[in-house]
Parts: C-alpha cells; structure tokens; sequence
C-alpha cells in the first residue's frame, strides 16, 4: 500500500520522546492530526518569499499570492470533485462554515416555527450553531436518534420530516462513535422531500474519499487541521444556487463590489462570502495537504485506518472490563471510543499520558450523545494514515498497566 516507515519520516513530531522515556503515540488525529513537512515547509516558503496581500495588488508578489491561493481553491475544488471552485469557500474549520449555513441560509430561507433536521450523534458545532438561530427567529431542532448499536434510526428520520423542514444538517462520521454514517440515503430521502442537506465531513474527509457530486449534497463543511493542514482554515462546499441566494456573513473587505453609504453591491462567489484578509498563507498548506493525501492514495489510507481500526476493536475488545462504543461492523471507522470497567476517563487519559500514548478523554464537544450512552465521557483513541498496529499494541498495553494500578 504503502511505506509506512518512510511516510512516519514525513512527521518529524512523531519522532518524540514523552517525559524525556516514552516514544510518543499519538492517537488523538480526531482532535487535530500532525502536519508532514512540505506542508509546513510550502508555508515557511510562502511567508519567506512570496508573502503579500491577496487579490487586491497590482504588484508581483500580490500577484502571485493571488496565483497561489487561488490554484489551493482549485485544488480544493477536484479533492471534492465540485463542479465549480465559486462553490468552494475558505473558512477558519468546519464550525465556521457550518455557522455560516445557520446564519446565511437562515436568513434566506427559514421563519419561526420552520425546523431543522439534526441527529444526537452531532458535534456542538452542529447543534449549538442551529440553537443560536433558534434564540434569533425561533426555529425548533428535530433530533435523529442514535439506536443501541450506534447508528442513526433512519426510520425515525423519515418520520420527523413536516412541511416545515427546511434543512437537513447532519454529520458523516461520528466523531465519538465512528459510526459511518449512510449519508448518500440521508440526502436521498430529504431531497424525496425537496429539502437540502448540510455534511459535516470534519471526520469523513481525512479518511475516504468525498465526492460532493456523487453524494449531491447542498452543502458539506471540513477543517484542514484534521486533514494533514495547518489550523485556521477550513471549507465551505455549497451548490451555487443556495449560495447565490444567500445574503453574505460578515461585512468587509473582499465581499463587496461597490460600497456607498447609499448603497452596497456584494462580490460575486466565491468572495461574498469571505470577508477580510483570507489566510492565504494556509490555503497553501490545505492543497499541500491534499497533495500529500492524494500522493498517497485515499483508498490506500483508508484500508490501512479500517485495518486498524479493525485491529484495535479486536484487540480492546478482548480486554476484560473494556466497553467499546460504536456499530460492530464496516461502518467504523477511524475513531474507537471506550470505557475500562469503573476507571474515570479522565485517570485513564492522564496514566496512558504518562506512557507517552495521547488520547482524548471527556465529551467530546458532544454532550447530548453522551447522554444518549448513559455515560460523562469516554477514552477515545482516533487514528492517521501514520499510525501503526504496535501503536495499538502500546495501547493494549497501557490499558493493562493502568488497570494494574488502578484496581
Ligand atoms: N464536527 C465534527 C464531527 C468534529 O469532529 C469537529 C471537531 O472535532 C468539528 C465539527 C469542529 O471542527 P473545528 O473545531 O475544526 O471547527
């Protein structure tokens, strides 16, 4: 598939050593994933040599930041096979676009009394974001449940769509659960009701390929930080016929075409939507990132993170005391979240930090599925192209030692 060793030499942070004893095993890439070099290396390149102001300069170096920039959207645009990069739009992550779809086509399309489809396996981005235009105009939130086994009730789904439906936000992949969501018959049965649907491929679109056109989503949001890119941007994916309908976010330079204080006439897609200065600088190192992704192959990666993923149930399931969260079948992927015997999550993430092994211990930023499980929190080990079955090893054995001291 892949040389392994040979990408780990492309993460130089993978080389560390924890408390000066322990090499590191980083398991928290559903958090944030680690950059590989020519990531930061085209960016260090960008702010040393090229670095100007983007699309409002004459001069050669704005010129060419421009060039840059703009070439990262087109990247961005095949990665997500999107017909047309006036749909692709540059955020700070996924919570930002995801904000931006609540506010704009909040504004445009929904009244008090119109509802929202989310489920309770969402991230408080996708549920906090529809809460606040719920204080704004009084929309109301339907729930999807989550059944035993971790997955989205669909007939339940089905049954909450009303005449006043007005969108469908729901994630791809449970960034608690894994669970795989089937997210081509979500936008199946809402578009049966003419109603659009936003993705959060925050955990989806590191780890298998997206199409945007083979899925006709309406709108689909990711962060470069869990794809290998650097924080502070993210994208936007929205069809240009909601896109062009929806009044701008943010007020600013960029958004606009003509500004008086009489009147003010908006930028045409995608710069409507991205008020101020963008972070051109990491535009550049998302299409490094998606250049290092595809290098690879996602079909390549996502065979070597299924098989661990594999491996890691396997493995923590055959630990006594050990509850694994999530669906028991092919649509896992990436994320194992557990729980061992009585020992708090937040022990069991501080002693396995004492191994050198990162994980995330609590909520999540996803309250309401912890509710759904009947549990505070939990211990979640989330997984990279990078990462190794001796890893998951190194975990088996944490678990073992902890529980050794703690019980
Ligand atoms: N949605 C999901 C499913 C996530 O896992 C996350 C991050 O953990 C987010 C949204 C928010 O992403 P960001 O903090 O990069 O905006």
């Amino acid at each position: 598939m892949y040389d392994l060793e040979a990408v780990r030499a492309q993460f130089p942070i993978l080389a560390r050593t924890i408390y000066n004893k322990y090499p590191l095993v980083y398991l928290d890439n559903g958090a944030t994933t680690q950059k590989p070099r020519q990531v930061v290396e085209a960016m260090t390149e960008e702010y040393y040599n090229v670095n100007a102001n983007v699309h409002r300069g004459v001069h050669f170096l704005s010129q060419q930041a421009t060039e840059l920039h703009e070439r990262s959207r087109e990247v961005v645009r095949r990665f997500l096979n999107a017909s047309s990069a006036n749909e692709i739009l540059f955020t700070r992550g996924t919570t930002e676009s995801i904000n931006l779809v609540a506010a704009c086509f909040g504004q445009a399309f929904m009244k008090e009394g119109d509802e929202v489809i989310v489920s309770e396996m969402e991230h408080h981005s996708n549920i906090v974001s529809w809460q606040l235009l719920q204080q704004r105009i009084g929309i109301r939130l339907r729930v999807v449940p989550v059944t035993e086994e971790g997955r989205l009730d669909m007939e339940a789904y089905e049954r909450l769509f009303t005449p006043r439906t007005r969108i469908v936000s729901i994630t791809h992949v449970s960034n608690v659960l894994g669970t795989v969501n089937p997210i081509k018959e979500v936008i199946r049965i809402a578009h049966a009701h003419d109603v659009p649907v936003l993705v959060d491929a925050a955990q989806s679109v590191p780890h298998m390929s997206v199409d945007v056109q083979a899925l006709d989503c309406d709108f689909l949001a990711f962060s470069g930080h869990k794809i290998y890119g650097p924080t502070g941007i993210g994208v936007l994916y929205g069809k240009e016929t909601w896109l062009d309908r929806m009044p701008p976010y943010m007020g600013g330079g960029e958004m606009i075409e003509h500004v008086s204080f009489e009147k003010t006439t908006f930028n045409a897609l995608p710069y409507k939507f991205e008020a101020g200065t963008p972070d051109y600088v990491a535009s550049t190192g998302l299409a490094q990132a998606i250049h290092f992704v595809n290098e690879l192959g996602m079909d390549n990666i996502q065979a070597h993170e299924s098989e661990l993923t594999r491996y890691a149930m396997e493995q923590l399931g055959n630990l006594p005391a050990v509850h694994v969260f999530g669906p028991k079948g092919d649509d896992h992927d990436a994320v194992v979240s557990f729980q061992v015997g009585h020992i708090h999550h937040l022990d069991m993430g501080t002693l396995l930090d004492r191994l050198g092994i990162a994980v995330r211990t609590g909520h999540h930023c996803a309250e309401p599925l912890m509710h759904r499980l009947g549990v505070e929190g939990t211990c979640r080990a989330s997984f990279a192209l990078y990462n190794t079955k001796a890893e998951v090893d190194a975990l088996v054995q944490g678990i073992r030692r902890v529980r050794v001291m703690l019980e």
